[in-house]
């Protein structure tokens, strides 16, 4: 039995149903019931940066959240009201990890390999340098070789790959090796004082595995490729964490398991009291 339950959950393709595979008509409205209860503290985390966040509320009547991990970990913020406060602390946290170094020495560190685009301004902040990568490229060798760039300047960095399904197009962060979104998450779990059996996650993709492969209870939804499944649990095996993972089905709930269907499905596994104040909605 569960008093309080921080629920995080990835945006895009996760809550947001803008991938190839149909929503629920009602997915969404019972999220949003969901996230009204009094025990859940609902934090979005995102590759997206503020704004993004913010649109995507309005563009899909998503549940104003009560804190915001965005820019794939690199920020975290509070919100009151309308009021968003960023907190402090978590990047001072993890400024250590880039020893000194800007994110435009990063970039021109990096400038060497062409292959690799440069995203738009907005998509960059001081610890997070972000680039596209095109699908044809060998983008493991290619990580592997910036990879070794950073560690020669004695940088300690996270290399995070994604795909953008929609738009065909692999994306690339680097951020500081302590600001994933693992460990946004784990700060926040801290800063609030949450416990183990107290913390919820859900995503779809890449920049998702290391929550989904880690100790905090996650929900891989259904609609995720089927290529992330499979890393997601090989991940869960080799840590141990298998009892931590729940992959939704989209044929065993009156929801199905896609989008935010897939979270009150893991919702209802892990808990099954929440379950049965969600069947009464
Ligand atoms: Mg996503």
């Amino acid at each position: 039995m569960t008093h309080r339950l921080l629920l995080c959950t990835d945006m895009d393709r996760t809550i947001i149903p803008n991938g190839r595979q149909p929503e629920h008509p009602q997915a969404r409205e019972h999220f949003r019931q969901l996230c009204g209860l009094p025990l859940i503290k609902l934090v979005y985390v995102s590759g997206r940066h503020l704004l993004l966040v913010e649109q995507a509320i309005a563009d899909y009547q998503l549940p104003k959240p009560d804190y915001a991990i965005t820019d794939v970990g690199t920020k975290i913020y509070c919100r009151a009201e309308a009021e968003w406060t960023e907190i402090h602390a978590w990047q001072k946290q993890i400024a250590g990890d880039w020893k000194g170094r800007s994110h435009d020495q990063l970039q021109h560190a990096l400038s060497r390999f062409t292959e690799l685009t440069l995203q738009e301004q907005s998509k960059q902040n001081n610890f997070k340098l972000s680039y596209y990568l095109s699908l044809a490229a060998d983008h493991d060798k290619i990580l592997q070789q910036v990879d070794l760039q950073l560690t020669q300047l004695g940088v300690a960095a996270s290399l995070i790959w994604s795909i953008d399904e929609p738009q065909q197009i692999g994306l690339l962060d680097v951020l500081p090796r302590n600001a994933t979104k693992l460990h946004g998450i784990e700060f926040l779990q801290r800063h609030l004082g949450y416990g183990p059996q107290e913390v919820i996650f859900a995503g779809d993709s890449g920049n998702d595995l290391p929550v989904l492969g880690s100790s905090i209870r996650s929900i891989l939804v259904a609609n995720a490729e089927p290529q992330i499944k499979q890393q997601a649990q090989q991940l869960a095996e080799q840590n141990g964490n298998t009892e931590s993972l729940f992959l939704a089905q989209q044929d065993n709930f009156p929801l199905g398991g896609n989008y935010s269907a897939g979270v009150l499905q893991g919702i209802a596994y892990y808990y099954p009291e929440i379950g049965e104040k969600l069947t009464e909605l």
